[in-house]
Order: structure tokens, then sequence, then C-alpha cells
């Protein structure tokens, strides 16, 4: 029996999960499925004729949509306006768009981040609407909510078969390791090459107490495939390892340190923000769906990201 011909895109095919992506399904080779992924060089997504443009140029069957500004705590606290006009651009015009050319699927992204500053926990899926997100980000917030608002939407209306997930901090190859705009794991890890390349001290910013979960980018490349393939709700999935596996900043940098072998003198510098003090989720739904799934454990996956960083120091985005 042959397989369904699939012809997917994916926005932001060039960050870090999209890359990531890219990399299971060449490792895959499914032979029924023709891979596509964009960057912003194959058209600005914040331009509706761009993105008719590019989108019908493609025809697909299947849409992953990464394509976002992204960016760390400190580059949400100076560019909230951006982060929500941008993203807000963003997804009405890939939505609208695959509702125009008949798309069966698309995928779309959100984050943990989204979600009510006050809240209780763990995080669990239907949270997500119930009150403001931490101030720190609220313009990528209230942007990203909008999309399972238009999931919800354009089922109803028109019957599109639109979805979401809902990873946690991410982390891996092709990430931005950008010190002042990037999230925390790529900072940190280009701050201990620096520091231990410079003989100078390692600053964490903040406290060190935040608490994070942490998603290794191959592990959620390999969830979303299952997500476009078998996932057939139009309410959102938190993709997350789980609740015992959330580290501090404080453990997350001492890993890099250690991936590192790194010596020298580690500094917090709490003159810097500490962000939302965590945002655990719990992964129940997922568990319920896919309960035998392995995760990298997280220092298997910084030594690898630190790896990849050290041997493509010359071109990765920093
Ligand atoms: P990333 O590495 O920064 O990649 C962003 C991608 O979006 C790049 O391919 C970029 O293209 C593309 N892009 C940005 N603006 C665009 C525009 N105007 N037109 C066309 N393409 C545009 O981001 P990521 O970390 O892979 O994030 C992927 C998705 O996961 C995003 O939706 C993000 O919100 C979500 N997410 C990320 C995290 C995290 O920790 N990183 C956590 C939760 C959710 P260029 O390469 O050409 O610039
Ligand atoms: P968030 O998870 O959305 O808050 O975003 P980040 O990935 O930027 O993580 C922010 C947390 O890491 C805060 O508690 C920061 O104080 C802490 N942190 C420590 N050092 C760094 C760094 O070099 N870069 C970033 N982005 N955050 C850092």
């Amino acid at each position: 029996m042959s397989k369904e011909e699939m012809v997917i895109v994916v926005t932001g095919g060039s960050g870090l999960v999209g890359q990531a992506i890219k990399k299971v399904t060449e490792e895959e080779n499914r032979p029924n499925e023709k891979w596509i992924f964009l960057s912003s060089k194959d058209g600005d997504l914040k331009d509706r004729d761009e993105t008719r443009a590019v989108l019908a140029k493609h025809k697909p069957t299947h849409v992953i949509h990464l394509a976002a500004m992204v960016g760390g705590l400190f580059k949400n606290l100076k560019y909230n306006s951006d982060f929500y006009r941008f993203n807000m651009l963003i997804n009405d015009n890939v939505l609208e768009t695959c509702k125009d050319l008949h798309v069966k699927k698309v995928v779309s992204c959100l984050s943990t981040c989204i979600f009510p500053d006050k809240t209780t926990y763990p995080i669990d899926e239907t949270m997500i609407h119930n009150g403001p997100p931490h101030e720190s980000n609220f313009g990528y917030s209230h942007a990203k909510r909008m999309i399972d608002v238009m999931n919800r939407a354009y089922n109803q209306q028109y019957g599109c078969h639109f979805t979401s997930v809902i990873p946690t901090n991410i982390y891996g190859p092709h990430d931005n390791f950008n010190l002042e705009d990037g999230h925390v794991l790529p900072g940190l890890i280009h701050k201990v090459h620096m520091a231990k390349e410079n003989n100078t001290p390692f600053v964490v910013w903040g406290s060190g107490k935040p608490l994070r979960q942490f998603i290794y980018s191959i592990d959620l490349a390999k969830l979303m495939l299952w997500v476009l393939r078998e996932y057939d709700e139009v309410d959102p999935i938190i993709l997350s390892v789980g609740e015992e596996d959330e580290v501090s900043i404080k453990e997350a940098a001492e890993m890099v340190v250690d991936a590192y072998n790194f010596k020298g003198e580690v500094i917090f510098d709490t003159s810097r923000a500490d962000g939302q003090f965590k945002k655990t989720a719990s992964n129940a739904k997922l568990r319920k769906y896919l309960p035998d799934f392995q995760f990298t454990n997280i220092r298997d996956g910084i030594k690898e990201t630190v790896d990849w960083f050290v041997a493509n120091y010359d071109t990765a985005r920093k």
C-alpha cells in the first residue's frame, strides 16, 4: 500500500528547530515526503504578498510553521512592540495563506513562556488564556497565544486542520549564540567559550535560581514529526521533559562548565534580571500518547551542542 505523498514546507527552516527537523528527516529519508526548508531569504513572511508567493511556489500539502521573531529574556525586555507586531503579521500571513492554498495540516509553535505568570503548577494545555503572561515578554506571548485562537477559529469556520505544539526552552546545534539576544543555554555556552579562551571569569546573569525545563532540539524535532504525522487534535500539546527534569540556571551553568572542563571563576551578576522564576509544565498529555519516548539526557545534549559550537565557531550565529 503506497503512503500519502506529502510536500512539507518548514517556515523558519534555517533556525535551531528547523535545522534539527532537517537532520532527522534526512536520516529518515522517507520516499513519500518532500521537505522544503525556508529562511527569511526565501521571502519575508511579515509581507502578505511575499508569503503567498513563496508558499504558492512550493504548493505544500503540510506546513510546519516555525518562523518567528525569537529571542531570550533580554531581547524580549527591549522589543515587546516588535515581538508582538512581527509575530502577529507572520502568523496571520502564514495561516491565512495556508487556508487559501487548502494546506491539509499546519503545525505551529507556541512556547511555555506564554502561560499566565500567576498560575498553579504544573502548567497544562488548558491554561494558556487564563491570565496575563509575565511582563518581560508580553508582546511575544500575546502574539503566540493568538495562534491558538486562530487555529480554533480556522477549524470552526473553514474546517482547517491547524494545530500547535508548546515546547519548553529549546537548545542544540544551530542556535543563536548571541550574548545579548539569545536564550540562556547558547548564551552560557558562548560565555564559557570566551572565558576559557581569554582566561577571564564566566559571568552568569541573574541569581541562577530560576528553574527551566530544557528540551534538546533533536528530541523536539522527533516529537514535532510525530505531531505532523499522527496527532489529530486542534488543541495544543506541550512537548517537554518531565517536571522532575527541571533544573536551575545555576545547575545549567555548571553543566556547561563541565562540558568545557572550565576551571576559572564563576560569577553571578545579580544586577541582571531573573525573568520568570519558573514555568514548570506537565508533559502528562504527551506521555499519554507516547509513554516510551526517550529524552536526551541534558548533560549529553549540552555536550553535543558545545562540540557543535566549537566545530562551527566561525559560522555559528553569534
Ligand atoms: P531561530 O533559531 O531564531 O529561527 C527563527 C527562524 O525564523 C529562522 O529560520 C529565520 O530565518 C525565520 N524568520 C524570522 N523572521 C522571519 C521573517 N520575517 N520571514 C521569514 N522567516 C523569518 O528560532 P527557533 O529557536 O528555531 O524557534 C522556532 C520556533 O520555536 C519559533 O516559533 C519560536 O517562537 C519557538 N520556540 C522557541 C524556543 C527556544 O527556546 N528557542 C522555545 C519555545 C518556542 P533566518 O535564518 O533567515 O533569519
Ligand atoms: P526565558 O526562559 O524565556 O526567561 O529566557 P532565557 O532563555 O533568556 O533565560 C533567561 C534566564 O536565564 C533568566 O533567569 C536569566 O537571568 C538567566 N541567564 C543567565 N545568564 C544568561 C545569559 O547569558 N543569557 C540569557 N538569555 N539568560 C541568562
